[in-house]
């Protein structure tokens, strides 16, 4: 009761704020005594209502902060991991995001940046040695998702670099090839690529690779063609996947740019990820040493457990993404007023950003536990292969509910939100499609193979 009184009387004082010539003004618009009256008889939730709507500051009202990690999720990591994660947060948020969308547009890679990745110092950083950190595995996805928080093309061009090219060298090559690569690449002193997809053998690489490698004395002898091979239009080296003519399995190469018989055709007029400069690789009687061969790389088993360590990190790339959607969405419902309040105050809007942060949360804490298995040992490709159909299924609904809330301006750039719509189709697609990585899981669980 005594709280009523105390607002009526609240609102009071708000009226004698209002000045004798406005009064006036307002009393001859209004019958001020029935108003006073009608006041007299709210009740104190309807008072309540009404004072907030009257207070001139109610635009200034504190809102909670926004972010994604609904459950801290990454209460787990240790001061030095926060640290990583906060450097790159950073990083991108004051040197990436004012320039993306611009080179994003023009399809083109921002060179300006590279030797701003050297000064971040987080290439490779689950690697052991060749300069690297030696961190756990989670922290190759907490950098993948706060890179794609801002930019998916950026975090791609890095996990492109870091992940399957560095990778591929980490996993399958000799000691003295990791010692050559690793530590230049870790410096973006040299630049990686990773070539495995065909112009006509996308999905059934395992079995179905078409490019060939034959030795012969004066080395291997590449032939053939790949497609879709990110970095590769500047990349210095490209890890190409070719079947050997005499014994028919998969072998990896070190393809140097300079190589003879190799060349590389920018792919234009993409959609999706067009900051990332994908190339189609034409390699005839592309000659290569025995040096340049990746000597633990001797049939397509040892490619995929280079997929499987990357595709963790699709997942968290997904992550990354649906979560700076979700926050752009956030923030901008809150701003944006229709019928003279913040859309964020509508029901239907708030639906939709709970389903969004539902999506987030589940996947959130999927790909943890994800990081959590590959650090502990015991990560198979099955797991890999959830969580990457999971999360890229659950950031397309995220990135179009996003698109959503934002009206006519989801569909415009300076947004960012279009930008996340898009680069989640490719993510969806990169890295085994959906069907694939079911099938995946599909034999997993039924100890059936459906493939063919
Ligand atoms: P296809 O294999 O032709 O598939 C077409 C459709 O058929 C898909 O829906 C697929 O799921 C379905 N399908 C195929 N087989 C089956 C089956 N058995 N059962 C049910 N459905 C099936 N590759 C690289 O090697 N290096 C890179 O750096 C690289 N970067 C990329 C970047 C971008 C932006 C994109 C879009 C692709 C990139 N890729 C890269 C290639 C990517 O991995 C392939 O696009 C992907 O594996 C799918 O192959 P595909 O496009 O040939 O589709």
């Amino acid at each position: 009761m005594s709280n009523a009184f105390s607002k009526i009387r609240n609102a009071v004082e708000l009226f004698k704020s209002i000045d004798f010539d406005q009064l006036s003004e307002i009393s001859q618009k209004v019958n001020l005594p029935k108003l006073m009256e009608n006041f007299s008889k709210l009740d104190e939730k309807q008072l309540s209502g009404m004072m907030k709507m009257l207070d001139p500051n109610r635009k200034n009202k504190e809102l909670p902060p926004i972010d994604g990690d609904f459950y801290d999720v990454y209460h787990a990591l240790t001061p030095e991991q926060r640290e990583v994660q906060q450097k790159v947060r950073e990083f991108m948020e004051k040197e990436v995001k004012p320039i993306v969308n611009k080179y994003w547009l023009k399809d083109d890679f921002p060179f300006e940046l590279i030797p701003k990745f050297q000064k971040l110092d987080i290439c490779g950083v689950t690697y052991h040695g060749y300069g690297c950190k030696g961190m756990p595995f989670l922290m190759e996805g907490v950098i993948a998702m706060e890179m794609a928080r801002i930019d998916a093309s950026i975090a791609t061009f890095f996990g492109v670099q870091s992940g399957l090219a560095m990778g591929s060298i980490y996993i399958c090559g000799s000691e003295e090839q990791k010692q050559k690569w690793l530590p230049q690449m870790q410096k973006f002193e040299k630049i990686g690529a990773f070539g495995l997809t065909e112009p006509e053998v996308g999905s059934g690489a395992a079995g179905g690779l078409t490019v060939t490698c034959k030795k012969t004395e004066e080395g291997w002898i590449l032939n053939g063609e790949k497609k879709w091979i990110g970095n590769a239009t500047f990349a210095d080296l490209v890890i190409i996947w070719a079947r050997d003519i005499d014994d028919g399995e998969v072998k990896g190469f070190i393809v140097e740019k300079d190589n003879s018989g190799y060349s590389v055709e920018k792919i234009r007029g993409k959609m999706a990820l067009r900051i990332v400069q994908n190339g189609l690789i034409t390699l005839k009687n592309c000659i290569v040493t025995e040096e340049n061969r990746l000597q633990n790389a001797n049939t397509f088993k040892d490619t995929a457990k280079v997929l499987r360590m990357t595709r963790a990190g699709v997942a968290w790339m997904a992550t990354g993404c649906a979560r700076g959607a979700y926050e752009s969405a956030l923030d901008y419902t809150r701003k944006r007023e229709q019928f003279g309040k913040p859309i964020a105050s509508f029901q239907m809007i708030q639906g939709h950003l709970v389903e969004m942060l539902s999506n987030l949360t589940a996947m959130q804490t999927m790909v943890f536990r994800l990081s959590e298995m590959q650090d502990e040992g015991t990560l198979l490709d099955e797991h890999a292969s959830l969580a990457k159909v999971f999360c890229t299924m659950r950031t397309r609904d995220v990135v179009s509910r996003a698109r959503e809330v934002l009206g006519g301006n989801g569909i415009l750039l300076e947004y960012d939100v279009a930008r996340f719509v898009a680069d989640a189709e490719a993510i969806y697609s990169y890295e085994g499609t959906k069907e694939i990585n079911s099938l995946i899981v599909g034999r997993s669980i039924t100890g059936f193979s459906a493939f063919v």
